[in-house]
């Protein structure tokens, strides 16, 4: 495993351009973050808030930095599941380059990864992401989000998946509703996650609830 590591993480190539020395070299992270994904991010119609108003259920901002293809692709997939926690800070500053100025007391929250998939990995993905852009932003984090069931969506259909993903999420803290409340995922296949982990916020007291993830990865392009 630790030549395995040792293979992805040196030396470093950018996944765009090949260029060695960055995973990511800053030109091509910065074309990623000009051509940034600003649509609706269940929809794709154009939206000011990343979330169109037919789709608006219950968070109500969203921010995504693109579609799940090429560079942004294999820096998930190495994320992902090559364990290799250096492409975690690169994803971390596509994010930190692709969100506008949150309030200072913004709370980041990562949704709950699947048990299964943490044993297999050796990390939470999604915790570590959160911990990692709340760092470059100064914000807090909290796991006050927790899982019912340790089931996955991974090969359900999107009615399957909505249905499984009601039944997911809880909250058992009270939440500050005065404070914004900001949902990190990586990837965002049919919203039913987003929704229902921003319902158990909800639920819990929060009133703002926001959502930041690196890819759109629509059920039907899954490849
Ligand atoms: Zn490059
Ligand atoms: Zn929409």
């Amino acid at each position: 495993m630790i030549d395995r590591l040792l293979q992805i993480v040196a030396p470093h190539h950018c996944f765009e351009c090949g260029k060695t020395g960055d995973l990511l070299c800053p030109n091509c992270k910065y074309d990623i973050v000009e051509d940034a994904f600003s649509g609706c991010i269940v929809c794709e119609r154009p939206t000011a808030n990343g979330i169109c108003s037919a789709c608006r259920t219950t968070y109500s901002k969203a921010w995504c930095v693109g579609d799940r293809t090429g560079s942004l692709l294999q820096l998930i997939n190495v994320y992902k599941f090559e364990r290799a926690k250096a492409a975690g800070s690169y994803l971390a500053d596509l994010l930190d380059a692709s969100l506008p100025v949150l309030p200072p007391d913004t709370i980041v929250v990562p949704v709950p990864t699947v048990p299964s998939h943490i044993r297999v990995r050796g990390y939470d993905h999604a915790l570590l992401l959160a911990r990692l852009f709340a760092k470059k932003r100064t914000l807090r984090t909290s796991t006050c989000l927790k899982r019912y069931n340790a089931l996955s969506q991974r090969g359900l259909n999107k009615n399957e998946r909505l249905k499984l993903a009601e039944k997911t999420y809880t909250c058992k803290t009270q939440l500050d509703s005065s404070v914004p409340y900001l949902l990190i995922d990586d990837v965002v296949t049919t919203n039913a996650t987003l929704r229902f982990a921003a319902r158990a916020l909800q639920d819990a007291g929060a009133t703002e609830v926001w959502v930041a993830v690196i890819a759109r990865q629509p059920l039907d392009k899954q490849g």
